[in-house]
């Protein structure tokens, strides 16, 4: 057992570490308001930004932004450490990097999809910036996602849709939708289901916007109305998407800006540093010592399963469980955090961005709202703990 990285992994985070302080837009760390763990906060979830654009174009140039993809699909073929590795240093300084396209599009149709779909959707998504946005809830099927409605029926060459998505994440900014779609309704509900690819600029498609909790735009309730779109572009076998689906989940529970825990709770300490108490620092108050240990500690460990998953997925072991895990163990540090630092700052946490005298810059007045929504977004915490409980510890399960 060895817990340092060897002298290729160490040179490797020194190199992105750079690169990011180098080339990343002077201020955007501090101004950035991406509560880690929030899936409200993400900016590109609400609008798209040209610094981050350009900044996400350099990456892409270094072939960063599919890391571990194989060279032949226009990867850089590295390991998931440095994969992971390269995750930590963006989530620190918390910089604009892959979405959904290279960290769960792409390496599910690596998985599954036809050699045609490969060299179809692979280049474009690592050459084009592709943007994709995830079409799986609907107002009735979200934890039980088998029971989508949406329908997609035959016509020649096509498949005709209809019925609605919602919560949406970046649907008004993408280019298209990675969507389950009910195409047997005859079969029972999760061997009735296929995965296809909706260009977003197709007829039919309407996309409302719905504001979240921080009071931002990023998600949407999107509309479907004979839609038309091509068979070729379904992934893998017609009718076992929602297998497909679930390994998507997984990679999308293995994206964790864990280097984001990290740096809000160096500003946090800085902050209980520098403000004083009758005469004497804030740390001083054996309250505040130990809120702040006890967050350490699990930061560690969050750190701890990170490594662990990325060593796992490099051994080509199953991580379905560590996925639910790490997803599990992220979130509910992200609402940690938040009321933590909530604790720590009283009424001026409550201050927002751009207010007089908001500590770390109102980012945990966002953050207290927004960090409900990593415990919902891709499959809910209690969803997690029945995951973990079947397929982790083979208890039985009763529907
Ligand atoms: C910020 C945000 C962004 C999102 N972005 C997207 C997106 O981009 N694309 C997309 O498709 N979806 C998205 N979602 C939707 C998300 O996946 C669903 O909200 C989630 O799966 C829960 O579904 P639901 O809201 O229908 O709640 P429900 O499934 O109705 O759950 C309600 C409550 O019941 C609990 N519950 C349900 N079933 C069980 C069970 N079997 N055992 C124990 N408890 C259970 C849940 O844990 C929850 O507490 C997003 C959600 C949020 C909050």
């Amino acid at each position: 057992m060895n817990f340092r990285f060897d002298a290729a992994q160490e040179a490797f985070y020194q190199e992105v570490d750079s690169f990011i302080r180098r080339e990343l837009p002077s201020g955007w760390v501090e101004s950035s308001h991406h509560w880690p763990g929030g899936y409200g906060t993400i900016p590109d979830f609400e609008e798209l930004n040209p610094a981050a654009e350009e900044f996400r174009r350099k990456l892409g140039e270094k072939g960063w932004l599919t890391i571990s993809w194989p060279k032949e699909y226009g990867g850089a073929g590295r390991s998931h450490i440095e994969q992971a590795i390269f995750h930590e240093r963006l989530s620190y300084y918390r910089a604009p990097g892959p979405g959904i396209a290279t960290l769960i599009v792409g390496p599910t149709i690596l998985s599954f999809g036809s050699e045609e779909s490969k060299r179809e959707w692979l280049p474009r998504i690592a050459r084009e910036n592709t943007r994709f946005w995830l079409a799986y809830s609907e107002p009735a099927a979200g934890s039980d996602l088998a029971s989508i409605q949406t329908r997609a029926v035959d016509d020649g060459d096509n498949l005709v849709i209809n019925g609605q998505k919602t919560w949406s994440s970046a649907a008004h900014v993408s280019d298209y939708a990675w969507m389950l779609v009910r195409t047997d309704s005859t079969a029972s509900p999760r061997k009735g289901i296929s995965l296809i690819i909706v260009d977003n600029r197709s007829k039919g498609i309407t996309i409302r916007p719905l504001i979240n909790i921080c009071g931002f735009h990023s998600f949407n309730e999107v509309f479907f109305d004979d839609v038309r779109v091509p068979k070729k572009n379904i992934i893998g076998e017609r009718n076992l998407g929602w297998y497909y689906a679930m390994f998507a989940l997984e990679f999308e529970r293995l994206v964790v800006p864990i280097g984001g825990f990290k740096r809000v709770f160096e500003e946090l300490l800085q902050w209980c540093l520098e403000v004083k108490r009758r005469g004497q620092a804030a740390t001083s108050e054996s309250l505040m010592r130990s809120i702040m240990a006890e967050l350490a500690i699990e930061i560690d460990v969050a750190y701890m399963f990170f490594w662990q998953t990325a060593w796992m997925i490099d051994r080509g072991l199953p991580t379905n469980v560590e996925a639910s895990l790490l997803k599990l163990v992220v979130t509910e540090l992200s609402q940690k955090l938040a009321s933590a630092a909530m604790r720590i700052l009283g009424p001026h946490g409550e201050l927002e961005k751009g207010a007089k005298g908001a500590p770390l810059n109102g980012r945990v007045c966002t953050g207290y709202l927004d960090c409900i929504s990593a415990l919902v977004g891709a499959g809910t915490s209690e969803i997690q703990r029945n995951i973990i409980a079947s397929r982790g510890l083979g208890l039985p399960w009763s529907n």
